[in-house]
């Protein structure tokens, strides 16, 4: 398989193609519409993807957490 492909990845979880829209770039955080997994772009050319989970998770959490209390304060 040499087709170069632009913006096709492969899911490492469910192995569907992920395409995206506009060019990626490295640490992007990419949702597969397929298993719902979230990944990062660790390499661009070939793209490829892998789990982002663990680094996701640690941010996203303490985001959401912020978030929350925010609009509790905010609301009330
Ligand atoms: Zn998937």
């Amino acid at each position: 398989m040499t087709a170069v492909s632009k913006n096709i990845a492969i899911c490492p979880d469910c192995g569907s193609e992920v395409r995206l829209k506009k060019p990626p770039y490295l640490g992007q955080l990419i949702t597969c519409h397929h298993c719902d997994s979230v990944l990062e772009v660790i390499n661009r050319s070939p793209l490829e993807l892998d789990w982002a989970e663990a680094a996701w998770d640690d941010d996203v959490s303490s985001n959401f957490d912020a978030g929350r209390n925010g609009r509790r304060r905010n609301g009330r």
